[in-house]
């Protein structure tokens, strides 16, 4: 099988390093894991580490932020998802600092079983910054940062990682002949799996905290860092995994599936809800998101407001596609919608209501006093459908008469709520005057 590591320009590591070691070690249990290459994606973090994605020209690599890798690559797997057969397959790459730095990724990346596998290049320092002590680094060792000896007992990740429910985790030092061979089976898991990589920075850890490839061996032997391979569980079955063939999370809850005849698009939309917090202005914009799903088209919301959920501002954005939505900016909307004086600002901050962003429709409640550049529709959003429901009442409508999906899609989207709003959604919806039986006949749009 050929190789994927390229050392042919050489290797940019310090002379000793224990990373092209690691890196060989990956190399050899890709190939052995019988993945095929255009599913693997080596995502890196930051330090000495993130220089693989060069030594691996043949694959996808991700070079991520500083202790978000696993994060990353847990996103990519899951919107990934399968190509035929073939799960996507990102491997992460990632220091003692990184997985310290970003231990709550790797945690949750181990609750949720998803099929990423882990190689943590544990050289006990942070290698790149400067030789400081990472969550990893033992007791009593010299660091940059510890010159009287590390304060505090490292984490134990495997220990750690069992607590998640991690599925499997194996340790072994780097070079050895055993660390490509546990690498290999990791990978070849279709769930999550971790394995530590104990290696020398010559650098740091030999020129400050005094350590050699004997003391690693002592260390290990001696110091209680079992090795091998120390949790070997079967992947969960859930409505998290994706890439062998499980069910992705369910959007509609049971019984109810997304139906692609609904969509009446041609291209994306976009409609910009605006008011005041605490008056329900996101979940209007999320029912309409949902709705959009349901209907079979690519929805994505954005929403903002204060720190605070129940007083000034709150404004979302929806965009719709007949396609996936590959960017989620706001163009120049379809529709603008202005509930109350808070949403008003926003829309004229945002430049939405006059100029070269201003949108296409614009729907203000009768009671603000919008911009005279401004070209508005006033409607008595609030006395139609009260404060609380305004902002509901106006999306509903809006998009109803844009006509952007059969109307039957809102019934989803209800049935898609906690059984204690549903009600209350419904009776806004027929204030507004939707029906949500079959449209017919009407014409695409957008
Ligand atoms: S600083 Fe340490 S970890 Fe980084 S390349 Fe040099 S020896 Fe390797």
């Amino acid at each position: 099988m050929t190789a994927y590591l390229d050392t042919t320009n050489g290797q940019p590591y310090c002379k000793g390093c224990g990373h092209p070691h690691v890196l060989d070690a990956l190399d050899h249990a890709l190939q052995a894991a019988g993945v095929p290459p255009h599913r693997i994606a080596l995502v890196t973090d930051i330090g000495c580490v993130g220089l693989a994605d060069a030594q691996f020209p043949t694959l996808h690599t991700v070079h991520s932020l500083h202790g978000r890798a696993a994060a990353l690559a847990t996103g990519m797997q899951l919107a990934a998802g399968t190509d035929g057969d073939e799960p996507l397959k990102p491997v992460v790459l990632v220091g003692d600092g990184g997985s310290t730095i970003g231990l709550l990724h790797l945690v949750h990346a181990a609750q949720l079983d998803v099929d990423v596998t882990v190689l943590v290049h544990n050289n006990l320092i942070y290698g790149m910054t400067g030789g400081q002590h990472s969550g990893l680094t033992p007791h009593g060792f010299r660091t940059t940062t510890t010159p009287d000896g590390c304060l505090t007992p490292p984490l134990d990740l495997g220990r750690v990682l069992a607590g998640a429910g991690c599925g499997y985790f194996a340790r072994a030092r780097a070079p050895s002949n055993e660390l490509g061979e546990l690498l290999a089976e990791g990978i070849r898991r279709p769930g999550f799996a971790c394995v530590e990589a104990l290696e020398l920075c010559p650098t740091f850890a030999a020129r400050i905290g005094g350590m050699t490839g004997k003391g690693l061996r002592e260390m290990t032997s001696e110091g209680g860092l079992a090795m091998g391979v120390l949790e070997r569980r079967e992947p969960r079955a859930g409505p998290v995994r994706r890439g062998n063939g499980d069910p992705a999370p369910a959007l509609f809850g049971a019984g109810i599936a997304p139906e692609p005849t609904w969509s009446r698009l041609q291209r994306p939309v976009q409609l910009v809800v605006a008011g005041r917090a605490g008056e329900r202005v996101q979940s209007a914009a999320k029912l309409a998101a949902v709705a959009g799903a349901a209907a079979g088209l690519g929805a994505t919301l954005r929403t903002d407001n204060p720190v605070t959920q129940g007083r000034g501002f709150s404004v979302a954005e929806l965009t719709l596609s007949p396609e996936a939505v590959r960017y989620t900016g706001l163009d120049r909307p379809d529709i603008a919608i202005a509930t109350a004086p808070e949403g008003l600002a926003q829309l004229a901050q945002r430049g939405l209501l006059a100029g070269p962003l201003a949108a296409h429709r614009i729907v203000c409640d009768e009671s603000l006093e919008p911009p005279a550049e401004a070209h508005v529709e006033r409607a008595p959003l609030r006395k139609r459908h009260g404060g609380a429901a305004a902002a509901l009442g106006a999306v509903l409508e809006a998009v109803d008469a844009a006509g952007w999906f059969d109307p039957r899609a809102w019934e989803v989207a209800i049935q898609a709520r906690p059984e204690a709003q549903r009600a209350s959604v419904r009776r806004t919806l027929a204030k507004a005057g939707v029906s949500v039986r079959a449209a017919r006949g009407r014409r695409s749009c957008g």
